[in-house]
């Protein structure tokens, strides 16, 4: 049943309420570099250029791994991550972080195993031990051509594949979690039977209220973690009573259409 719904997740300041990068910047002792080389690169080529500091003060990939273990996950945000997993639903994350830092968070959770697909930075640790950030898209040899979003992912572009998946006729039905500039094209691409979930007072919730007839979905805010479980749980039940009580009018033997697929007008 719970298959008709998708949530996406963005990661930082979102899934997790702190951001993954700032966390190692700040515990490896890298904020000073950081600032100095802020303005002059990319932010993902700037991590890139931090991983190289920290392997060339020799600390290894496991070093950085011990570092995003201890970073908290909300304990209500666990939980709602698995309930929706349990009931079914389709877990996404689209992430400006890496998969390096990801999936160690997640693995450290046990939330790792909910997720269907994460999109982000792909990260690997190279021949020297080097943990490598590379960008999720390759700007220089083929631009991604979306204004509202940095060179190195489109996320409403990665979203817009995701729904392509769906069947014409049965359009599953999404929820979308975030909280900064780079959520707000995706969001621009669900429908009234979706729902946008934006952090209050974050980037996000600002973009979506400065011209809110743009969004067709549903918008609920949240601030923090016990509030962002709530708001998830809440939005499936809702779908999923919606979904049965569909379900149930068009099984019914007095409308006689007992055997047509259930679809979305
Ligand atoms: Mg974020
Ligand atoms: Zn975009």
């Amino acid at each position: 049943m719970a298959e008709v719904v998708v949530v996406v997740f963005d990661f930082d300041r979102t899934l997790i309420d702190g951001d993954s990068d700032d966390w190692v910047v700040k515990e490896m002792g890298l904020t000073q570099l950081f600032r100095e080389l802020r303005s002059t690169m990319p932010w993902t080529s700037l991590m890139n250029r931090m991983m190289v500091e920290l392997h060339s003060q020799g600390k290894a990939a496991e070093d950085i791994e011990v570092c995003l273990k201890r970073m908290p996950l909300h304990p209500r945000v666990i939980e709602s991550i698995q309930a929706a997993h349990r009931n079914g639903c389709d877990l996404r994350i689209i992430s400006d972080a890496n998969q390096f830092f990801i999936e160690t968070i997640l693995k450290q959770h046990g939330l790792l195993g909910c997720f269907t697909e994460i999109v982000t930075n792909p990260a690997f640790v190279d021949a020297e031990g080097r943990l490598n950030i590379v960008p999720f898209h390759d700007s220089a040899s083929t631009p991604h051509g979306c204004n509202l979003c940095p060179p190195n992912m489109c996320k409403g572009l990665v979203l817009k594949r995701i729904q392509a998946a769906d069947s014409e006729f049965r359009k599953r039905r999404y929820i979308y979690l975030g909280d900064g500039k780079g959520d707000y094209c995706p969001c621009l691409r669900l429908g009234a039977q979706d729902f946008v979930v934006p952090r209050k007072s974050f980037p996000l919730r600002n973009l979506i209220y400065n011209k809110q007839a743009l969004i067709k979905a549903v918008i609920h805010e949240w601030s923090n973690g016990e509030e962002l479980a709530a708001v998830l749980l809440d939005i499936i039940d809702r779908i999923l009573i919606d979904e049965n009580s569909r379900t149930e009018v068009m099984a019914s033997p007095d409308n006689g259409c007992k055997t047509t697929p259930v679809s979305y007008p």
